[in-house]
């Protein structure tokens, strides 16, 4: 099996993925996040926010529709530029993105293959019940969109002040011609963006810090940074708002691919729907008195990507057995997750199903929960139940055992390390606490 099989089949064993609609045949490119998926999302984007928005007091949040007006993607240019080259086989029928094919003639069954067309990657749908042109709308294909709209609703009612930056995580839709690599190309995804306002002249400083900002962020998640790299767009590559492009490259089994892109969008944006609305999107500095249209810088990243890239380097098995407990008859799956992207925190684990160990476990286990996602299992022999943390990331395993009548003490094992310390029930939580740095 290869690394992304082996991804697969963990994700789906241990709830983190599931093909969405499966018990009606799946639907392609659809995935449902199950508990553990879920967990991972929220940590994920937790950390995200931390990073880009707590600790920027400059940078305020916002949540906005997912269907907006649809002169904005008029003016936006997404109208009459968000569109692949669509090719068809005549032979086989099946069509491919032009720029993602290398070959003149089918990449399936070699069939000649029609000129390319246009085919615009927004998901359309219509607003209330009669089904006309005019009630035509589109499902967003980025959240970024939503905060230029509001750019001036933000900045006046937070009485902002340049540089500062509006940020979002939310869902974007886009019907993708081919899709595939699990969850690496989805239809429906979810954005982390920050559109950050500055004064023109200091945009290439901005995208500069952006740029090592982002990539300190993917190092703390624990990236090795040789898997990591910055790829510049070409001049012909840009997209039509952008005056400079730099893509975060992830090493994926199958190659280097894009998890996010920092993008200077110049004034176009701010400008262009200034324009199409007639509301004057320019900033006035109240203490200078200065007026003009800010540069923005983007970085916009995708949740799913980045979901899949922390499994891949994440991702480690050992044939032999990394404990005293392996049973070595089957690799041991370990996923080592920093603790704060891990999607449960720590396990209670009775040695033996002991009516007093269960009860002491179990007392643990709800003092716990008050602070963390925590489980309780009791089922299976212990290097077993130790097996199932590693392999979903689990930092801490508590076991409770017969010494612990006599000495009020459980054994705690670390993920990273398999050492294993004695704790008095009454310090775990200050204990955990200690080892929960944040970043
Ligand atoms: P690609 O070239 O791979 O299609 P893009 O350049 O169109 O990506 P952007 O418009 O820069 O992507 O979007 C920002 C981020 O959103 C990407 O870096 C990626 O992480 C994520 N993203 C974009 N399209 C998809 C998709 N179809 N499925 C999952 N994530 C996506």
């Amino acid at each position: 099996m290869n690394l992304i099989d082996k991804i697969v089949s963990l994700t789906k064993r241990r709830g983190f993925v599931f093909v969405s609609s499966e018990i009606y045949g799946g639907l392609q490119a659809s995935y449902d996040f199950g508990p553990l998926g879920v967990e991972l999302k929220n940590n994920i984007k937790s950390f995200w926010w931390k990073k880009v928005v707590t600790e920027h007091p400059e940078v305020y949040p916002i949540d906005t529709a997912i269907i907006l007006h649809p002169k904005v993607w008029e003016a936006s240019g997404h109208l009459a530029n968000f569109t692949d080259d669509l090719v068809e086989c005549k032979k086989c029928h099946q069509r491919f993105k032009k720029d993602e094919i290398n070959d003149t003639r089918c990449p399936v069954c070699s069939g000649e293959l029609t000129p390319p067309r246009k085919f615009r990657t927004m998901f359309e749908t219509y607003l209330g019940p009669v089904q006309g042109s005019e009630n035509l709308v589109y499902l967003r294909p980025e959240t970024a969109q939503g905060i230029f709209i509001n750019f001036k609703n933000v900045y006046q009612t937070q009485r902002a002040r340049i540089p500062f930056g509006i940020a979002q995580i939310g869902k974007s839709f886009r019907n993708e011609i081919t899709v595939g690599n699990f969850i690496f190309r989805l239809r429906e995804f979810e954005q982390m963006e920050l559109e950050y306002f500055v004064k023109p002249e200091q945009a290439d400083e901005f995208f500069e810090k952006w740029k090592k900002e982002r990539m300190d962020w993917y190092i703390k998640m624990g990236f090795d940074s040789k898997h990591l790299r910055f790829r510049e767009h070409s001049h012909e590559e840009l997209a039509h708002y952008s005056k400079a492009t730099v893509d975060i490259e992830y090493k994926f089994p199958w190659g280097w691919k894009e998890i996010e892109g920092i993008a200077n969008r110049g004034d176009f944006d701010l400008k262009t729907h200034s324009k199409f609305s007639g509301e004057d999107l320019s900033f006035l500095d109240s203490q200078t008195g200065e007026k003009y249209i800010p540069y923005v810088i983007e970085p916009s990243a995708g949740l799913e990507r980045i979901f899949l890239a922390l499994l891949c380097e994440h991702y480690h098995e050992f044939p032999k057995g990394r404990s005293k407990q392996s049973s070595k008859s089957q690799p041991e799956v370990f996923l080592s997750l920093p603790w704060f992207l891990s999607p449960v925190k720590a396990a209670v684990l009775p040695l033996v199903k002991d009516a007093k160990l269960i009860k002491i476990s179990q007392d643990i286990f709800k003092d716990l929960l008050k602070c963390w996602v925590v489980v309780y299992d009791e089922k299976g022999s212990i290097g077993r139940r130790y097996r199932r943390q590693d392999e979903i990331g689990t930092p801490y395993c508590l076991t409770v055992d017969f010494d612990t009548l006599k000495d009020n003490s459980v054994t705690i094992r670390d993920y990273k390390t398999m050492e294993q310390e004695r704790v008095k029930i009454p310090e775990i939580k200050n204990y955990l606490e200690k080892k929960f740095i944040l970043v």
